[in-house]
């Protein structure tokens, strides 16, 4: 065989992966009951294509670390079912406070996430979706999102392989984080810009104001976050109706179809190819809707 129709080969082999067509992982935040290693039997028993989890108890600072046979187990069970990191959202704990004005607080909260970064590590994933930050009235917003930035600096620094993934907030209390300016500022003092992304929560983004229940307000959304985050930096999604209404500022998840955003949201993401290629992921508080959820939003999807 000459080396011209090698040549051929190789490129006929590459072709179709290269212009592949992108698809939608759909998925929700699965219980790691019994060890890490469920989180993908679990996922794959309700129809997801893509899954979140905890990869330690999530109401503590610090947990033992992954046992061997568990990450080997992760790992198998992903292969398996046909899991790989850019379809899981691993999401930190909820203690963690990278703003934290207080000194002992944020060192314990930046330490936590370290060690949260590894776990993810070690499981192959490539991706850590973590809330900002709160400034607890104690520092003015601009001082907290910058001490936010060098938290990720830090965790930066000290890991490898793990993207810090911020989530927008409803803009409850005195979390940050619920404008998309505040997400950039956020962004823009972090040195290195290819292991920082974002994860949206449509509940969250209505809740602070956003529209994207209007097909007016959806495209307008959309063109403002690209102006001022950048698609680029879109590594997830949550994807919650909301129980309380637009600007309410109150973080309370609701089922698809069921609250104030109602189906016509999801089904304009659905048919967004913006939101291809990366997790999807149902927060809902009914875990028995998820796989007719699941199922609805999969129908959503145009046909290709
Ligand atoms: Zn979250
Ligand atoms: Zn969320």
């Amino acid at each position: 065989m000459c080396y011209f129709s090698l040549c051929s080969i190789w490129v006929i082999c590459i072709l179709p992966s290269k212009s592949k067509i992108m698809t939608k992982y759909i998925g929700a935040h699965v219980s790691t009951q019994g060890g890490v290693e469920n989180a993908p039997l679990n996922a794959s028993a309700i129809g997801a294509t893509a899954f979140a989890l905890f990869t330690k108890n999530q109401r503590q600072w610090f947990s033992k670390p992954l046992e061997q046979s568990s990450i080997d187990a992760f790992k198998a069970n992903c292969a398996k079912y046909g899991y790989t990191a850019k379809q899981i959202l691993p999401h930190d704990s909820y203690l963690i406070n990278l703003g934290n004005p207080d000194a002992e607080g944020l060192q314990k909260s930046r330490d936590s996430f370290i060690d949260e970064m590894n776990r993810c590590a070690q499981l192959g994933l490539d991706r850590l979706n973590f809330h900002p930050g709160s400034h607890l009235k104690q520092i003015s917003e601009d001082e907290c999102l910058a001490l936010i930035s060098e938290s990720i600096n830090i965790a930066l620094e000290k890991t490898s392989g793990v993207t810090a993934v911020i989530e927008n907030t409803a803009g409850q209390g005195t979390n940050l984080g619920f404008t998309f300016e505040q997400i950039a500022q956020i962004i823009s003092k972090v040195d290195d810009k290819s292991r920082v992304g974002v994860c949206i929560d449509t509940c969250h983004a209505y809740a602070a104001g956003y529209d994207i229940k209007t097909p007016e307000g959806f495209e307008r959304t959309w063109r403002k976050f690209d102006e001022v985050i950048g698609f680029q930096y879109l590594r997830g999604m949550h994807l919650n109706d909301t129980m309380k209404g637009h600007a309410s500022r109150v973080d309370r998840h609701q089922s698809i179809g069921t609250g104030f955003l109602g189906e016509n949201a999801f089904k304009m993401i659905m048919a967004d190819s913006r939101f291809d290629g990366i997790p999807l992921v149902l927060e809902t508080p009914d875990e028995s809707l998820w796989p007719d959820e699941i199922n609805k939003l999969k129908s959503w999807i145009p046909a290709q």
